[in-house]
């Protein structure tokens, strides 16, 4: 065999995209854990699968051990679990959990998602409606606040964010609250228009 090919499927060329994404070995390792995907989750899914799959390269390229893809994703989930754990200590599934079923993992990101949800629903025709935020790292902290304005069909026509300087996180959310009101007050094709 070429020394440049895969040394799993010998079919293509052993390039960094290939080891740890176009492969067909690596992309069912991929596609075995897909379904789980939360951001911080999946930022530590990555890299353990990364970590793994070149872990199980190594072992084909200098030992000829050929590590079936469910030993790859079984090999993964202690190495998840454990850097899950050191970075986020609300997670607290074990990798034997994990093995047994991913239902934990999935309930975890579902309650995660939960609380992250907001969706947007438009305002009546010939409406307008601002959708204002004060964001924050902690009570109180450096704040600062922004808005969108849109109309019943969602685009958008006026857009504004700014720093508040430290304050309360609920001085934040009403003066962002202001600032809309503000400029309602202040744009004149807003005249006529109901919010
Ligand atoms: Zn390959």
């Amino acid at each position: 065999m070429c020394q440049n090919f895969c040394s799993w499927c010998s079919a293509e060329r052993e390039t960094e995209s290939h080891i740890f994404l176009s492969c067909k070995k690596s992309w069912l390792v991929w596609s075995w854990f897909q379904n789980w995907w939360d951001r911080k989750f999946w930022l530590n899914l990555f890299y353990a699968i990364v970590w793994s799959l070149w872990l199980a390269r190594n072992e084909k390229v200098f030992y000829g051990v050929n590590t079936s893809v469910v030993d790859i994703c079984t090999l993964t989930l202690p190495r998840l679990s454990l850097w899950m754990k050191a970075l986020d200590p609300t997670f607290s599934i074990l990798a034997m959990d994990l093995l047994i079923t991913s239902k934990s993992i999935k309930s975890w990101t579902n309650l995660l998602k939960e609380c992250r949800l907001a969706v947007w629903a438009a305002p009546p025709a010939s409406s307008f409606k601002w959708n204002v935020d004060g964001s924050f790292l902690g009570k109180p902290s450096l704040s600062a606040l922004g808005g969108v304005l849109q109309e019943s069909s969602g685009d958008f026509q006026c857009i504004f964010s700014c720093p508040v300087g430290y304050m309360d996180s609920n001085w934040a959310e009403l003066y962002a609250i202001r600032k809309a009101l503000e400029i309602y007050a202040a744009l004149p094709f807003l005249a006529n228009v109901l919010l």
